[in-house]
Order: structure tokens, then C-alpha cells, then sequence
């Protein structure tokens, strides 16, 4: 990295950090929720265009079931924790495309896409709670945006989403894709960092428990999703979830915690 690079970075990081409000971990994020929500909605229209929905209707409804339900949850403990403004502007949509990609992914106001490759190592509800309340996580601690800020500064020099997305549109979309972790086979960086990752298992069982579902479940999923990603190709799904046996020994410390929110159904 050149010196001058060195220095806007560390320019931009401190003018535009700021907390991820519910877990206080600073961030970088120099780019407006506005034009995070106006994206997101275009690019998961444009995704939805090109990808077939699934045909199996029981496997949609649990989608958008578990969806349901872990949306009420994040809403509660938002409202909970004095950050329901961290939702505003958010649409919800939860729906099951046809691919045999082990992958699901949250973009900023709350549009999920689950693969139906993700849905064997799911098995049922409490399977697709897991990898919801965590997909979710991601989305309202703002991993996206902060992936995105990260890519702006280095690969388009620090540019606005909105400048860069009309000098090179292509690019721009690529990077949001990958910042997502839909498109993981463009991106340039790890999809999401350890940091990132562990703090979205974290609030992923808080959101499971809350909406219903045994955080314990959690255990089980990643024992599967360990067997399930041995020696293959790993989606962006699999391969931004490194060291299952760290995250899984991390998930159990983390179960009393979460067991505390938990109302079963
Ligand atoms: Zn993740």
C-alpha cells in the first residue's frame, strides 16, 4: 500500500468511524444508510430478476416463516436496546432461490436470499433459524456497509457509493455483491472477518431465542455445515466461516446468554 493510501485510510477511518449500535464495536462506515437502503433494494431486485425462485412451497414458506419470526425478534430487541432507528427504512423480504450453493445472505433492509443448497444441511426450522438470525445479524450491525466502505477506500480510492456506482458501475456492483457475500466468486477480500463473524453468531442466538427457537440448535447446524463443507469448493457461505471447532466451542459459551432471551413457542 502507498504511503499516501496508508494515510487517507488512516484519515477517512477517523473521521468516519462509528459504533455498531448494538454491539459498540467501532466501524468504519463512510457511507450513508440512504444510499445503503436505495442499493440494496436495486440490487436485490435485480438478483430476484435473474434467479429462479424456488418451486418447493413448502421449503419457501419455512423461509418466510423463520423470516417472520426472526424479524419480530430483531425489532423487539431493538426496541429493547433504544436502536429501533437502526430499522428505519427497512422492507423485509425472505426468499428461496434455486441453486445448488450452500449460501444465504442479508442485504441492508432486511431482503434475504437463501440457496436451496443451504436447505439439506438446514434440515427444519430450527436449522434455517440459525443461519437466519445470523444472516440478519450481519445485516443490522452493518457488516455490509462496512465491507463496502472497505472496498470504496481501496479500490475505488475512497469515492462515494454514488460516484463510483456511475464511473464504474460493473465494479461497484461487483463489490456490493461480495460486500454481501452473493458474489463471493468476484470478490477481492475475505467476505466477512472473524470480528464480524463472531459478532454475528453472537446476535444471531440472541435473535433465534428471542423468535422462538432453542439456541442449541446453533451447535448442532455447524457440526453439520463442518461435515457438510469438508473438501469441497466452499461457497461464500462456508469460506467465510473458518475454524468450526473455535466457533462451535465459542456458540456453547455464548448459550447461556441467549438461553436467557429465549420464550419457546
Ligand atoms: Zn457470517
Amino acid at each position: 500500500m502507498s504511503r499516501l493510501l496508508a494515510a487517507l485510510l488512516v484519515t477517512l477511518l477517523a473521521a468516519s468511524c462509528s459504533t455498531v449500535a448494538l454491539t459498540g464495536r467501532r466501524q468504519l462506515n463512510i457511507v450513508p444508510d440512504g444510499e445503503m437502503l436505495s442499493m440494496s433494494s436495486q440490487q436485490y431486485g435485480e438478483f430476484m430478476k435473474e434467479n429462479k425462485p424456488s418451486t418447493n412451497a413448502e421449503q419457501t414458506a419455512r423461509i418466510k416463516r423463520v423470516g417472520a419470526r426472526i424479524q419480530s425478534a430483531v425489532e423487539e430487541y431493538a426496541r429493547q436496546t433504544g436502536h429501533a432507528n437502526d430499522l428505519a427504512g427497512y422492507a423485509w423480504e425472505f426468499n428461496l432461490v434455486e441453486s445448488k450453493e450452500v449460501n444465504a445472505w442479508c442485504m441492508p433492509g432486511g431482503k434475504v436470499v437463501f440457496y436451496t443448497g443451504i436447505m439439506p444441511v438446514c434440515r427444519d426450522d430450527d436449522g434455517v433459524a440459525v443461519v437466519m438470525g445470523h444472516e440478519v445479524a450481519h445485516a443490522v450491525a452493518k457488516h455490509g456497509a462496512e465491507r463496502m466502505s472497505q472496498s470504496l477506500l481501496v479500490e475505488m480510492g475512497g469515492a462515494a457509493l454514488s460516484v463510483a456506482l456511475q464511473a464504474k458501475p460493473q465494479e461497484t456492483q461487483q463489490l456490493w455483491m461480495s460486500a454481501f457475500g452473493a458474489g463471493a466468486q468476484y470478490g477481492v477480500l475475505m467476505p466477512f472477518g472473524r470480528g464480524q463473524e463472531s459478532e454475528a453468531d453472537h446476535l444471531g442466538l440472541i435473535f433465534m431465542a428471542m423468535a422462538g427457537y432453542d439456541p442449541h440448535h446453533a451447535v448442532e447446524f455447524w457440526q453439520r455445515m463442518s461435515k457438510a463443507s469438508g473438501g469441497e469448493k466452499p461457497s461464500e457461505f462456508m469460506s467465510t466461516h473458518p475454524s468450526d471447532e473455535h466457533r462451535i466451542q465459542k456458540i456453547q459459551e455464548e448459550l447461556p446468554e441467549a438461553m436467557r432471551y429465549y420464550k419457546p413457542r
